[in-house]
Order: structure tokens, then C-alpha cells, then sequence
């Protein structure tokens, strides 16, 4: 059977473990395969690899274009499944269309990225300009190769990303980032006499992407804790525990606090949150039908936070900035900035932590987003705190690449590709930030199921994405 251009190599990867973070095989195999075709190979010092084809005779003068995969592959496998990723070769099989693995993630994300520049390094005969073919490490886990490449690692002033999954559309643009994290230290403080406890639980959101799911409209249940906290302040109540969310990339889908307050007061509170509930069951009935508003009666022995850090935390959590802050006005429902106010700790040491992520494809707007949000923290008396920083890829409706593949896609296939950015980090972002003046653009085959043992890749597309490849770098001259 005819595999086309790309799918030979596919096949020699899926035999070659690249998990994230041990990359060593895949490494030793991108330098053999550069070096035994005489071709310029080099690694730094994370792993990332650059191997160089010179241009074919007459296309010297043709721009240089950088070719770009990433050389890690999620890793997962089903129940019951005995695989070994640091060893065993990725089992595939081909059903109805679509390349599939046996019981584990196939590896296309970002396996066919590689294997279509083995293919053009591979091949003497096309006819094209300079290439330099990157693979990078350890996107998978943090865009670690990416974040360490040096800026003058290649030279092109073009780059083409090979790590989409979307056949049809086109990729030109990505959120950058930065995690604000807000430290409160508290006294302890005893339980005023006489006083009883009641655990409130904000249960069963949806939840999600900070990033791809920020405009959804979905509840974050560590914000409406704070809305609930914040309209019983109106009592003398005592804040014992409060915990909320989890990872900064997700929208918080589960949050509680004990709260300690008089016996008069407990029909009062009680029906604070029941009437609460009810009105954001309807708020949300569409976006987050499985909400669930429990309230518990405890004991409570321990100690409570003071007062006045209570209050502050709480008030400071009811006006933190959650969710879209602004839309992109070029690419039409594209978010374009967003803060997720994604935890809330309790920690050792009379520390409570909350921490957040504010996104943007802006870098200026993104300092905003994050310095608002510090604001309203340090406004409340915490110690706040940036890091993790990365830059985004702003979208450029007039990017000359944008203009040529567009063209070569309606040519190939007598359509209209679709145009568009994410709200979520590439590691185009990070390659803007070192090489400013580089112009991406980033388009890949139909892979679904994408991090799961569910990936497959539609094989009708893969012809398809190396004839709009092959293309594109022949109408950039
Ligand atoms: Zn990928």
C-alpha cells in the first residue's frame, strides 16, 4: 500500500520511546539521522536538535525557512494495558481511515511533525530554499525546550509549526502567560464562646481550561464561595477553613468553607446560601447543570483566622478578575485577554494561598491582567507574587507566510482555510519572545483524541498537509 511521503517515517518513530523529559533515544536518532545524510546536525544543551538542508541548486536565494515539531509524546495507556513507554514500540493499526494505537496514545502529536521533516531531509530531489528542521523537547510538560533554546539557535526568519491538529485551519496566533500567587499570613484566633460551626461545599462545576474554556461562561467555584462568604459578612461570622481549586490552568470545580457564627444567626446564614444557590442554579443552569450547594454542620474545636484577615481575604476573592478581560478586535472570537482565579489554600504556618493565571496573546495587556489582579490582593494586605512567565504570539492578519498559505491551500484544495489563534500557550509564543521578528504560521493533519489512548490520525489529511507543506515553501520564494 501506498503510504505517501510522511507516514514511511512515522513509522520508524512510533518504534522509538520519547516520552517527555527522556528524549534520549529520539535525540540520538534525529543526530544520526542529520549526520548520515551529511547534513549540518546540532543539539544544545536541553536536547533540542536543528539539522540543516541546504538550499537545491537555483533556490540559493530563496528565504530560509524553519521547520519546527516538538520530539516528546504524552504518554497514557488504558487499564490492563502492559506497555512499557520507556522501551516498547507504540503498537499501530489502521481502521476505517485513521491510524489508531493499541491501547495507548499513538504519538501523531507530535510523531507526524517530525516525520514530515525526516521527509524533506530525507528527499534530495524537491526543489526548495534553505530548511532548518527544529525539534524541540519536552513540550508536553512545559515547553521546557523552547523556554531554553538560546536565540540564535537557527537562523530563518520564518517558521513554520508543524504541532497542530486541526486539518483546514490555519493557526496564527497563542496566548502568553504568568501565574500571580497571593500569600495572606493570619493569626489564629479562639472560637468566640457559645459559637457553632457550618462547612459550606460549592460541588460539581464543569470546570475546565483556564485557557481553551475561559469564554465558556462557567462557574468557578472558588468564586462563588467568596460571593456566598462575602454577603455573610453582614454577620459576626468567623472564618475556621476555607479550600478551593486546584491547578492554575483549570477553572475551579469545587470549594469550601467552615465558618463558625452565633446560634441566632444560623437561619439567617443558612438562608443567605440556600437563596444563593438557588439563584445560580439558574445562572448557570445552562453551563453548569450538576451544581451542588451543601451546607454541613461541624464541630469545631480548632482555631479561626482573624477577623480582619477574613474579611479581607474575602472581599479580595469576591473582586478578583475572573474570566475573558477583553477579545481580540482582528480575529473575530478570539479571546484575547483572561485572569482564572484558579485556587485557594490553606498552607503551614498561618499562610493562606491563592493562586491565579492571567493569560493574553498581548504581552502589555497580559502585565495588566496580572497586575490587577495584584492589586486588588495587595490592596487586601497580601504579599503578592509573579512568575512563570511566557510570552504570546500575536495574531498578524498581514503576516506574509499567513498570505502565501492561505493562497497554496485555495489553490490545492479550491477552498477557504480557517483562520485562527488560541487562547492557550504554543511554543510559537516563546519563539517570538527570542526572535521578534520571526513570521509563524502553524497547520498540521487531523489528529483527535489528542493525549489520550482515544488518538488517532486521520490518514486522508496527512497527504493533504504535505502537499500544502511541500507548497507553501515553494511560493515563499
Ligand atoms: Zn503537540
Amino acid at each position: 500500500m501506498n503510504e505517501g511521503k510522511i507516514m514511511p517515517f512515522f513509522r520508524d518513530i512510533l518504534r522509538i520511546p520519547r516520552e517527555s523529559g527522556h528524549e534520549e533515544h529520539i535525540i540520538e536518532f534525529l543526530l544520526e539521522f542529520g549526520r548520515s545524510r551529511g547534513l549540518e546536525t546540532k543539539r544544545d544543551a536541553i536536547g533540542n536538535v536543528l539539522i540543516t538542508k541546504p538550499a537545491a541548486k537555483g533556490c540559493e536565494d530563496w528565504p530560509t525557512v524553519v521547520l519546527q515539531s516538538h520530539q516528546d509524546m504524552v504518554c497514557e495507556k488504558n487499564g490492563g494495558v502492559k506497555h512499557d513507554f520507556a522501551k516498547d514500540a507504540i503498537n499501530a493499526y489502521i481502521e476505517d481511515g485513521w491510524m489508531k494505537a493499541r491501547g495507548t496514545t499513538l504519538g501523531a502529536d507530535d510523531g507526524i511533525g517530525i516525520a514530515s521533516e525526516l521527509a524533506i531531509l530525507d528527499n534530495p530531489d524537491l526543489k526548495l530554499g534553505k530548511i532548518e528542521c527544529l525539534f524541540t523537547v519536552s513540550e508536553e510538560t512545559g515547553l521546557d525546550g523552547a523556554f531554553a533554546m538560546s536565540d540564535d539557535f537557527f537562523t530563518g526568519k520564518i517558521l513554520i509549526n508543524l504541532d497542530s491538529e486541526d486539518w483546514g485551519q490555519l493557526f496564527i496566533g497563542c496566548a502568553g502567560g504568568i501565574d500571580t500567587t497571593a500569600n495572606f499570613s493570619y493569626t489564629p484566633s479562639p472560637v468566640p464562646e457559645g459559637y457553632i460551626a457550618t462547612r459550606f461545599t460549592i460541588s460539581g462545576g464543569v470546570g475546565g481550561h483556564s485557557g481553551d474554556d475561559i469564554n465558556k461562561g462557567r462557574a468557578n467555584a472558588v468564586q462563588l464561595l467568596a460571593r456566598f462568604l462575602y454577603v455573610a459578612l453582614d454577620y459576626d461570622i468567623e472564618l475556621c477553613t476555607i479550600d478551593g481549586g486546584n491547578k492554575r490552568n483549570a477553572i475551579a470545580r469545587e470549594a469550601s468553607a467552615t465558618i463558625a457564627f452565633d446560634p441566632d444567626c444560623e437561619d439567617d446564614i443558612i438562608g443567605i446560601f440556600n437563596r444563593m444557590a438557588e439563584a445560580i442554579a439558574i445562572e448557570f443552569a445552562s453551563t453548569d447543570p450538576g451544581l451542588k450547594f451543601e451546607a454541613e454542620p461541624v464541630t469545631w474545636k480548632g482555631e479561626t483566622i482573624d477577623t480582619k484577615t477574613a474579611h479581607c481575604l474575602i472581599a479580595a476573592l469576591n473582586s478578583a478578575p475572573h474570566g475573558v478581560l477583553a477579545m481580540s478586535a482582528e480575529v473575530p472570537g478570539l479571546v484575547e485577554t483572561s485572569s482564572n482565579l484558579a485556587s485557594v489554600k490553606m498552607l503551614p504556618e498561618n499562610t493562606i494561598r491563592v493562586g491565579s493565571s492571567q493569560r493574553s496573546a498581548i504581552n502589555s495587556a497580559r502585565k495588566w491582567a496580572a497586575d490587577r489582579f495584584e492589586a486588588c490582593f495587595a490592596l487586601a494586605g497580601a504579599d503578592v507574587t509573579h512568575e512563570g512567565e511566557y510570552p504570546g504570539w500575536k495574531p498578524d492578519m498581514k503576516s506574509p507566510v499567513l498570505k502565501t498559505t492561505v493562497d497554496s491551500y485555495k489553490r490545492l484544495f479550491g477552498e477557504d482555510p480557517i483562520v485562527r489563534a488560541i487562547h492557550a500557550g504554543l511554543e510559537c509564543g516563546l519563539f517570538q519572545g527570542k526572535y521578534p521578528d520571526l513570521d509563524m504560521i502553524s497547520f498540521g493533519p487531523t489528529i483527535l483524541g489528542v493525549h489520550s489512548p482515544d488518538e488517532r490520525l486521520e490518514l486522508a489529511t496527512v497527504d493533504k498537509f504535505w502537499n500544502l507543506l511541500i507548497d507553501v515553501l515553494q511560493h515563499l520564494a
